[in-house]
């Protein structure tokens, strides 16, 4: 670098020193700031940081008036350095006065200074302040130069993000890096949980950034490169990967960033700085990621997380430290922060210390969402950035009630919370108290009451909701979690546990749904483009029929003596039906021949979640004893919106006319052949979605156990032939209605309903 003194190598050894320093946090500043003037030979240097009011504050200079120091305060619109805060780039200009942006602060006495160079002071590309150096020359800053002064920032970074500078702020102007902050974001599993932040995937955290010797850190950098690239490869190699689309997809595009020498000659560049091999690697990434997370073209924003991804995959070679440690580590009250992740990867976590779920994708009716609200874990979703604004063991707030989440909260949130959760626990204990009152709306009319279940975990819940039965077991959570095929003998000992729970209340056992987003680990995968519309459920069950058989022979012995109720999922035409039918009556004939006990009764129906179905009511009816309606998929395929993709899934309300007749047309036809119909997807499960199912005739819901009480609350206090005047006239509206949510809302607010 020019005239430097001693190069950034230098410099970035003895600011290592002054962060050692026992000095205030001022003074510690200052320090720097006359290093760096020094350093780079600018006359001078200044730090301004971003403040919880949006606004930009000088902390610290070298070169201008130091009484402008705490005084002078820009906002992020405003001047060369409001650019460089909002665009996190680099700014270098020899004449920065022409600049259109260039802004004049008289306080400080900069006029006399031509050239500008600031670089934005970045965090996990979040910015959290600017970093300046000002020459009186007209002069250009080297490349080096430019890249030496965004090293350095990492250091400014890391003293911004301590949290040190707040005592020394005005309430009000704290600096912005540790800010409380209010999210709002996707309500998917009822429940406020306050607890520590926990990240799924916790970030490589660098030490040591400041290398001793570069040709050594730039020999470790390349073989941690090489490294990641052979693990790639091996992988694309691997005979399982080799074949499966999105999978092999991301590995594709791996391995291309991996190649690329752009990312790699950053790094590289980073190193030449004076850093270490990591906190060239972190350095990089930040920068990437500031980039990225100003981009609106959703595809390049997606690369960000595959970028990411590599990134810590590097920091983890470098550093010699494995992912998930953190499971060990779990806090008592531990609030798990993800951009998404399994429904498996959710039940490896010691449960009874989960408060709360922060996702950056999810979806309401997600199996990973089924899943939490099965545990009783409150969980937000769409929570854009969330992993980069947060640290590991931060304070948060989840309100699976709202959709809000708070992030390091100020204490009056934390206490109107605190409220708020004693104030649910009395709901909850009224809840508790309709135990015993039988579910019957105001008018006289029974509904029953059913809860979905589908894991050990769910069992008690049987009880403690007083439920008329179990209206939905998804035998699949059980295979979803297991390591290895759960054998017939584990099945049948989970079928058993869940009849004798139940006692004497039904229960229906759903076989096998697997595929779309059912993922089972140990099952190899196949490419599929459209893996919701490909190969799964019963289709994968009547073409794997051993599959099939070894899962009704241990229902069917699970049940001796007592009664069965099976259903089979996904079923497109009546056919599918038959067969999976046939093949009951087949388990029940070789059981009979070898002398097995058997049920006291069979009843085989299936589930309603494919819209062919619909047009073959008359055949379905006629065979089957029963029938329940999968809404979650159903309005999916009604829809053709993917209920897993966050951003389609909640496009269209199945509170519209058009889903609304579809679902009357299925229980108007149950109620001609006399055929009891459940509907048990989530649709059930909230309480003014359950509202206009029982006004357009469904008198069988079945909903997941934080909902059993909501729901029975309303559904004692509903008038339902008011309800049904009210709704079935909407639902012949002629012209465009997107949703009838507004008039249901009204009509229940009238009749003081609880929702
Ligand atoms: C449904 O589709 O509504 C349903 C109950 O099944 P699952 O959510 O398990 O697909
Ligand atoms: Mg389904």
């Amino acid at each position: 670098m020019r005239g430097a003194l001693g190069g950034p190598r230098v410099l970035l050894r003895r600011l290592r020193e002054v962060m050692a320093e026992p000095v205030s946090a001022q003074d510690r500043l200052d320090k720097i700031v006359v290093l760096i003037a020094a350093n780079m030979v600018a006359e001078v240097c200044s730090v301004y940081v971003l403040r919880v009011d949006g606004t930009l504050e000088l902390y610290a200079t070298e070169g201008l008036n130091r009484t402008a120091v705490h005084l002078t305060v820009m906002r992020i619109d405003e001047g060369l350095v409001g650019t460089v805060a909002r665009e996190a780039e680099p700014i270098s200009l020899s004449n920065a006065q022409a600049h259109p942006a260039f802004s004049y602060r008289p306080e400080t006495g900069e006029e006399i200074y031509h050239s500008f160079l600031g670089v934005p002071i970045l965090r996990a590309g979040n910015t959290l302040g600017v970093l300046v150096v000002q020459n009186r020359a007209h002069r250009s800053y080297t490349e080096e130069e430019i890249e030496a002064l965004q090293t350095t920032a990492m250091v400014l970074a890391e003293i911004i993000a301590s949290g040190e500078l707040t005592a020394m702020a005005l309430p009000g102007a704290e600096p912005a890096a540790r800010r409380p902050l209010h999210l709002k974001g996707l309500a998917l599993s009822e429940g406020i949980g306050l607890g520590h932040v926990v990240l799924h995937e916790p970030r490589i955290e660098v030490t040591k950034v400041i290398a001793d010797d570069l040709p050594a850190e730039l020999k470790r950098l390349d073989g941690a490169v090489d490294t990641l690239r052979a693990s790639i490869d091996t992988m694309l190699e691997d005979e399982g990967v080799a074949r499966v689309g999105e999978h092999r997809e991301i590995l594709e595009a791996y391995r291309m960033f991996a190649h690329d020498r752009g990312w790699i000659g950053r790094m590289r560049e980073a190193v030449m700085t004076g850093l270490t091999a990591e906190g060239a690697v972190e350095r990089v990434q930040s920068d990437t990621r500031a980039r990225m997370l100003r981009m609106t073209d959703p595809y390049l924003r997606e690369r960000m997380h595959d970028l990411d991804d590599l990134a810590n995959r590097l920091l983890r070679q470098l550093t010699g430290r494995t992912a998930g440690s953190d499971h060990d580590r779990l806090p008592d009250n531990a609030i798990i922060v993800a951009r998404n992740m399994s429904p498996a990867a959710l039940l490896d976590y010691d449960r009874t210390r989960i408060r709360g779920l922060v996702l950056e994708e999810g979806a309401a009716t997600s199996h990973l969402t089924i899943v939490a609200r099965a545990l009783g874990i409150s969980a937000v979703g769409h929570m854009e950035n969330v992993v980069g604004q947060v640290d590991a063991g931060d304070a948060v707030i989840v309100d699976g009630v709202s959709g809000e989440v708070h992030i390091r909260p100020p204490a009056d949130v934390e206490s109107a919370y605190a409220e708020k959760v004693r104030f649910r626990a009395k709901r909850l204990e009224r809840y508790a108290a309709l135990r015993d009152v039988p579910t019957v709306t105001k008018d006289g009319t029974p509904i029953e009451l059913h809860l979905n279940a589908g894991l050990l975990v769910d069992l008690p819940h049987i009880e403690e909701t007083g439920a008329t039965g179990i209206g939905l077991f998804r035998t699949e959570l059980q295979f979803m979690i297991a390591s290895a095929f759960p054998r017939t003998n584990e099945q049948l000992k989970l079928y058993r546990s869940v009849l004798d729970a139940a006692g004497d209340r039904p229960v229906v056992f759903r076989t096998l749904d697997i595929g779309g987003d059912k993922v089972l680990p140990y099952m190899r995968a196949i490419e599929e483009e459209n893996p919701a519309l490909g190969w799964r459920a019963i289709r994968l069950g009547l073409d794997r029929p051993g599959l099939l058989r070894s899962q009704i022979r241990a229902l069917l012995r699970a049940a001796t003596g007592r009664e069965l109720r099976l259903i089979f999922p996904m079923v497109s035409a009546v056919e599918e039906y038959d067969r999976a039918h046939h093949i009951v009556e087949r388990e029940l004939t070789h059981l009979r021949r070898h002398g097995h006990g058997l049920p006291e009764r069979v009843l085989v129906g299936v589930m309603l979640e494919v819209p062919a179905l619909l047009f073959q009511l008359d055949l379905l009816f006629s065979r089957v004893d029963f029938a329940s309606v999968g809404s979650n998929d159903l309005v999916q395929f009604l829809y053709a919106a993917d209920r897993g993709n966050s951003r389609v899934a909640d496009r269209f309300d199945p509170l519209a006319p058009a889903a609304l007749r579809a679902l009357k047309m299925i229980i108007d036809k149950a109620a001609e052949y006399g055929k009891p119909v459940t509907l048990c997807g989530e649709l059930a499960s909230r309480p003014l979605e359950a509202l206009a199912l029982a006004a357009i005739g469904y008198r069988r819901l079945s909903v997941s156990p934080a909902s059993y009480g909501p729901v029975k609350a309303m559904l004692l206090e509903l008038d339902l032939p008011a309800a049904s005047a009210f709704v079935e006239p909407l639902l012949g509206i002629r012209g465009e209605v997107h949703s009838l949510r507004p008039q249901l809302a009204a009509f229940a607010a009238k009749a003081g309903l609880p929702l």
